[in-house]
């Protein structure tokens, strides 16, 4: 285990910062303080629970500014995708607040005169959240809201490549007056950690986001425990262009579903599927937008598209291009590259792949990256069966403005989250989650509830 993470721009490969990593002691320690406070924080009454979250979002809008500085500097992301980051971050506290006013129970018709039946709901224990680099701010928060609104404690393990933004999350919770043991932080290598979570009966529940092999291997580890488990896995999201569509409309979409955050989201548009007789005309508009795209230093205002996160990143989307030019994809703009192994600084120029296939892999597999290849199809039917030819569940995308092709597309595309002629559908009130490989569970709206919730039935007799 090293006992210091060291956390670089991947702008520049520059050491930002050095973080003590956690011993196995610290992190048990604050597992058994965590299980501790529990018994409070779920005594703490609904309306103050609510009051103190509210007092979080302010402190991070209050310091909006720096937050998303230290985002950009530890995960390369535009300065304005930051910004608007910690207002979505904000947002599912906010959510949360409210919501914590509304745990509801309910009353069941007896089948007898001597019979009450009483349903209440009550918070499931202590919570381990896992979290991504991709959004460091937003997938915390997206699971400690609703966490802490329903009366669970909540530890949580960054990601290594980002851990400040959590660093600072957690700090401003503490300032705005949520007791130390009710969220906390522990930094180090996510399988030492996880074991640690999973092994641990202390532990309630295990929140994931990251990626389908890691989030597999805690659905197995967390059995022993019979834990409580909430996913968000990878994607694979196709994009269907009906021959009817906005053309306009859809290169706008597309690109903003596509290139947010250097193509590096689980809903990221990875597959475009176009209508044969408009396929042409699609891709060179849409080539011709992407090429307009400036990549760079997240904190350079000019900036649309910053680095991937690491090497290993790096390598998958050059050789998911290579395999795709290798098997007949044509290069429309992008397969360009500006890296320094030496110095750690990886960046894809926005690349767009016509005539893919679907033996490609970059077809089969989550690319993670700033690139996408296009396919033509010929009817709906076919759209749909290449669409869903995938492990993954998580978002698709369709453009048309014929109600019958939209309402048949959303009745036979296997995913969670459906976007009609809209390339960015995430919002705090909203169920995000996946069907298939992409995940158990909802994140957000009135389900990102319940996963933090147990049901207890009270039978009254002998009335
Ligand atoms: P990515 O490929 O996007 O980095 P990962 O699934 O590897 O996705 O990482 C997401 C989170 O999971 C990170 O916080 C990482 O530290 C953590 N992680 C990685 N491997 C494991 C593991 N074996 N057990 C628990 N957490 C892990």
């Amino acid at each position: 285990m090293p006992e210091i993470i060291e956390v670089k721009n991947p702008a520049t490969g520059e050491l930002i910062q050095k973080v003590k990593a956690h011993t196995e002691e610290e992190i048990t320690g604050a597992i058994r303080k965590g299980h501790e406070s529990f018994s409070a924080w779920s005594k703490t009454n609904a309306h103050e629970r609510s009051r103190l979250l509210r007092a979080w979002s302010d402190r991070i809008q209050k310091n909006k500014e720096n937050i998303a500085r230290i985002m950009t500097l530890e995960s390369g992301k535009p300065l304005t995708e930051s910004l608007a980051e910690v207002d979505y971050a904000v947002s599912y506290i906010d959510w949360y607040a409210e919501e914590a006013k509304r745990l509801y129970g309910r009353t069941i018709p007896a089948h007898t005169g001597s019979k009450r039946i009483v349903v209440t709901r009550q918070p499931v224990g202590l919570v381990a959240a896992i979290t991504p680099w991709n959004f460091p701010a937003a997938m915390m928060t997206r699971k400690a809201a609703p966490a802490l609104a329903a009366g669970c404690t909540f530890i949580v393990k960054p990601a290594e490549e980002t851990p400040l933004t959590t660093m600072e999350l957690v700090k401003l919770a503490h300032e705005a007056g949520i007791p130390e043991g009710v969220i906390q932080y522990v930094n180090g290598l996510g399988p030492f950690i996880g074991k640690l979570f999973t092994d641990s009966p202390r532990i309630q529940k295990i929140s994931f986001t990251g990626s389908t092999e890691v989030g597999k291997l805690l659905m197995k580890n967390s059995a022993a425990t019979v834990k409580r488990i909430s996913m968000e896995l990878g994607g694979h999201a196709p994009v269907i262009v009906a021959e009817d569509a906005d053309l306009e409309l859809a290169v706008r979409q597309t690109i903003l579903s596509k290139f947010r955050n250097a193509g590096q989201t689980c809903i990221c548009a990875n597959r475009l599927l176009v209508h044969e007789s408009i396929a042409e005309a699609f891709s060179q508009k849409l080539a011709d937008s992407v090429r307009k795209l400036k990549v760079g230093n997240g904190l350079d205002e000019e900036t649309d598209v910053g680095p991937v996160i690491n090497e290993k990143s790096f390598d998958k989307i050059k050789e998911q291009i290579e395999d795709a030019v290798q098997k007949g994809a044509r290069v429309l703009c992008g397969n360009t590259y500006r890296a320094d192994r030496e110095l750690g600084y990886f960046f894809v120029d926005p690349t767009i792949l016509g005539h893919a296939k679907p033996d490609m892999k970059i077809m089969q597999e989550e690319t993670f990256g700033p690139v996408l290849p296009i396919l033509s199809f010929k009817s709906l039917e076919e759209a749909v069966e290449i669409a869903n030819s995938t492990p993954y569940g998580l978002a698709a995308y369709f453009f048309t403005n014929d109600y019958r092709t939209g309402i048949y597309l959303n009745e036979h595309l296997d995913f969670g989250i459906i976007g009609w002629n809209d390339g960015a559908p995430s919002a705090a009130h909203a169920p995000f989650g996946g069907m298939k490989e992409s995940g158990i569970g909802r994140e957000g709206g009135l389900e990102g509830m319940e996963p933090y919730l147990e049901t207890k039935y009270l039978s009254i007799g002998n009335l």
